[in-house]
C-alpha cells in the first residue's frame, strides 16, 4: 500500500541517493531531491497529484511543450530553521503568478489546494533534502507544460504539472557588472513578459552571451519602444538608489511582478526610506552616475535575493558605483532573509 499524506498518494523511491550530496558544497540547483510531485491533466480536467520517485519523463516527439513553447515556471525556496521547522516565503504568491502564467499562455489553471497540499506533501517526504546550514535552503521549481501532441499549432489537450526541488547552497553572485541593453528586449507591451513563460528566458540567453563576451555579467533590460527606460536585470527585478531614495519601475506587460520587489518596497518603507515606483530613464541613471548621486543598484529575486551591481555600460562608456560600506542591498538583504528564514518577527505575515 503507498502512504497518503494531506489526501496525496505517494509512491516512494526504493532507494535514497541523500548520501551522495555534499550539503556542505552546494551549487545551486545541481543535484534533485528523491521525489517530485506530479499532475496530469486529461480528460478537460487536472488528475489528483502524486508525490512519486524523481524521474525522467518519457513524452511524445509531437508533444506541443517541443514546438509551441506551452511552459510555465516557478521558482521558491524552503528554509530549515534552527528548530528544525520548515518554512516558506508568500508561496500563495507564487501559487497565483504560476495561474497568470498559465492562463496567458492558454494552459489551463490550476488548482489551490493541488499546487499547496501537493509542495507541503513533497516537502514532507523529502523533508531530509531541506539543507539547514546558514544560507542554505531547499529550492523549488513548481511548473507546467504541454505534454499532449499534434503538430497543429494550437493549445494542447493535455499537460504536466511538476514540482522538482534541489538543495542548493547560498547564491552569492559576487558585485556584477551590467550591460544595459540597447538593440534587444525581452518583452514588449501586449506580450508574455510579466508571465513566467520558458520561451522569455530562451529569448534571453543570446544577447545576455553577446553581454558576457563584452566583458559584462548581465544585461539591463530597456523598454522594447524606446530603449530610453531601464526594466529589468537579467531575471531580476531592478532596483536604483538615487541619493537616498530607491526607485524601482512599476510592474507592467512587460516587468515580472517579483516577490522579492515587492516585499523589498514594503521592508524599505517600514524602514523608513524613501521609496518611488515609476520609470527610470537611462538618462537619469547615466546623470547620476556622472554627477555622483547614484549610490546603489541591485537585482532583487528568488535565486540571490539582492544581487549587488558594481558597474555598468552603456554606449561604450562604462560606469562605476561607489563602494559603500552601509548599503541599501546589504541591509534589505538581512531584513528579508531574517524574515525568511525565521530569525526575526515577521510583522507582514510573509513567512509560511
Ligand atoms: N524578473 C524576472 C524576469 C524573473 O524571472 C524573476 C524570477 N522569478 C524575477 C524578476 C524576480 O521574481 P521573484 O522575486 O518572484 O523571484
Amino acid at each position: 500500500m503507498n502512504a497518503i499524506i494531506n489526501n496525496i498518494e505517494i509512491i516512494k523511491a526504493k532507494t535514497t541517493k541523500i548520501n551522495d550530496v555534499d550539503f556542505d558544497n552546494l551549487k545551486f540547483g545541481h543535484v534533485f531531491s528523491d521525489h517530485m510531485l506530479e499532475c496530469n491533466f486529461k480528460d478537460g480536467k487536472w488528475q489528483a497529484p502524486k508525490v512519486v520517485p524523481y524521474q525522467a519523463i518519457a513524452l511524445d516527439p509531437s508533444a506541443k511543450i517541443f514546438h509551441y513553447g506551452q511552459s510555465v515556471f516557478e521558482g521558491m525556496k524552503a528554509y530549515k530553521d534552527a528548530n528544525e521547522d520548515v518554512w516558506l516565503f508568500r508561496p500563495l504568491d507564487n501559487f497565483k503568478r504560476l495561474n497568470i502564467s498559465s492562463k496567458r499562455l492558454a494552459i489551463p489553471e490550476l488548482p489551490e489546494n493541488y499546487f499547496m497540499d501537493g509542495l507541503k506533501t513533497l516537502l514532507q517526504v523529502d523533508n531530509g533534502w531541506i539543507p539547514k546550514k546558514d544560507g542554505s535552503s531547499l529550492y523549488i521549481r513548481p511548473f507546467v507544460f504541454a505534454s499532449g501532441g499534434g503538430f497543429h499549432a494550437s493549445p494542447a489537450d493535455a499537460y504536466k504539472f511538476i514540482i522538482a526541488t534541489a538543495p542548493s547552497g547560498a547564491y552569492f553572485s559576487g558585485k556584477v557588472k551590467v550591460l544595459i541593453e540597447e538593440k534587444y528586449s525581452r518583452s514588449a507591451n501586449g506580450g508574455v513578459g510579466f508571465a513566467k513563460a520558458g520561451g522569455n528566458y530562451a529569448g534571453q540567453f543570446y544577447p545576455t552571451q553577446l553581454a558576457i563576451d563584452k566583458g559584462y555579467h548581465q544585461v539591463i533590460w530597456t523598454d522594447d519602444n524606446t530603449h530610453e527606460y531601464i526594466e529589468e536585470a537579467g531575471a531580476m527585478n531592478i532596483f536604483v538608489r538615487i541619493n537616498d531614495t530607491l526607485i524601482t519601475g512599476p510592474t507592467s506587460d512587460r516587468i515580472l511582478d517579483g516577490i522579492t520587489r515587492k516585499s523589498i518596497i514594503e521592508l524599505a518603507e517600514a524602514e523608513g526610506i524613501s521609496v518611488e515606483v515609476r520609470k527610470i530613464s537611462v538618462q537619469e541613471v547615466v546623470a547620476a552616475a556622472k554627477d555622483g548621486s547614484l549610490k546603489e543598484m541591485f537585482g532583487a529575486g528568488t535565486a540571490a535575493v539582492i544581487s549587488p551591481i558594481a558597474g555598468f555600460g552603456y554606449k561604450d562608456a562604462d560606469y562605476d558605483l561607489p563602494e559603500l560600506d552601509d548599503t541599501y542591498a546589504s541591509t534589505l538583504k538581512k531584513r528579508i532573509t531574517d524574515i525568511q528564514t525565521n530569525k526575526a518577527e515577521d510583522p507582514f505575515g510573509w513567512r509560511y
